[in-house]
């Protein structure tokens, strides 16, 4: 494989101080990617850490701060990038959180700050850096399994997955005269600090019903990413590729 595949290109990945985001721009780090590593600037160890990792891979790395869940700190990200970096050749679309609670039980604010923050900011992060995206250029939202089949608790989160699907559908047509593609990427349960919390029990319940009888990790779901983002996949737009394996085929 052409280890530097990626050189002379600009990645931004929101949400990229841990978890799945922080492994797919270490992936685009490792073939050749400049990367622009992104979080709400809550988490000062995690930004550290992570940008001693890209240096350590001899990469360009960016830490811009920005709530995706705010307009106008997502504009100002933009100008940010438009400074630094002139263009942005890919754009990962990865910050999420989950408020999970039944619908009766759940507050209007944790129905709200879910959908601020995962589909809201499809809207923030991608309107503005539009005009940065050149001809060719690849936009790749993280959804997941549930926006097919819907979670015990997650009626807010759910809703974000799903909506997640239809706008990059949706732009996928936009952008396609340009030769931008819009993928998504659904992973289905994945070793990260958002599934940590999942109880023991209800764990296991999961591995029966997934047939390769394990969690996925970041890995997976960055090299799945990685692919969408390379020359390769140039023909593939508005697909849906689910990382779970084989949950609920
Ligand atoms: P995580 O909680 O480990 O990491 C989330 C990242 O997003 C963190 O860096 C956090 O700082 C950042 N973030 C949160 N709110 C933000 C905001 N308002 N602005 C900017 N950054 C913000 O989560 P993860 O498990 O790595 O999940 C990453 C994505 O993958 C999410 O969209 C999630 O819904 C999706 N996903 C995860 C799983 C899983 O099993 N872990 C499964 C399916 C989909």
């Amino acid at each position: 494989m052409n280890q530097l595949k990626f050189k002379g290109k600009w990645a931004l990945v929101t949400g990229s101080t841990r978890g799945i985001g922080k492994e797919i721009a270490l992936e685009l780090a490792r073939q050749g990617c400049s990367v622009i590593i992104n979080d709400s600037g809550r988490s000062k160890d995690d930004a550290e850490s992570m940008m001693k990792e890209i240096q350590q891979l001899k990469a360009e790395g960016v830490y811009l701060t920005a709530d995706v869940s705010n307009f106008q700190s997502c504009m100002a990200l933009a100008e940010q990038i438009r400074q630094k970096c002139g263009k942005l050749d890919i754009v990962i679309n990865n910050a999420g959180i989950t408020k999970d609670r039944t619908l009766k039980k759940m507050t209007e604010q944790e129905w709200n700050e879910v959908i601020h923050v995962n589909l809201d900011s499809m809207f923030n992060v991608t309107h503005n850096i539009l005009d940065l995206i050149p001809d060719n250029g690849r936009i790749i939202n993280i959804s997941s399994v549930v926006a097919f089949s819907g979670n015990f608790g997650q009626s807010n989160y759910a809703a974000t997955k799903a909506g997640i699907i239809g706008f990059t559908k949706s732009l996928a047509k936009e952008l396609g005269k340009r030769k931008i593609t819009v993928n998504a990427v659904a992973p289905g349960f994945i070793r990260t600090p958002m599934t940590d919390n999942v109880p023991v029990e209800m764990l296991d319940g999961i591995l029966n019903l997934i047939p390769l009888k394990e969690l996925g990790m970041p890995e997976d779901v960055a090299h799945a990413a990685a692919f969408l983002a390379s020359p390769e996949a140039k023909y593939i737009t508005g697909a849906v590729l689910r990382i779970d394996g084989g949950l609920g085929f």
